[in-house]
């Protein structure tokens, strides 16, 4: 949980300042971080996490492509929804 939730804050400043905007990396002095590569680094966290609860046997099966094919479907057709009324370009 606490993965996903980290995995919000660059959405967030990429939507609202940016996916390539800069910043100073607090990890990495004088470094600085893009929105984009801090989602990507997230989003490893989580499947990271995701690996450890497979190879643990918390979670019981592996990802279902089937299901994440119907997912990206799903979002597909509403994203040209939201083409469609202005709200995405
Ligand atoms: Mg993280």
């Amino acid at each position: 949980m606490e993965e996903c939730a980290e995995i919000q804050k660059p959405i967030c400043k990429a939507l609202r300042f940016g996916e390539n905007d800069q910043y100073p990396n607090p990890n990495f002095p004088g470094a600085t971080s893009a929105n984009i590569h801090d989602i990507s680094d997230e989003i490893d966290d989580l499947l990271g996490v995701v690996e450890l609860l497979l190879e643990y046997g918390v979670l019981k099966r592996p990802a279902d492509p089937v299901r994440i094919m119907a997912k990206k479907k799903k979002v597909l057709k509403l994203m040209e929804y939201a083409r469609e009324h202005g709200s995405l370009t």
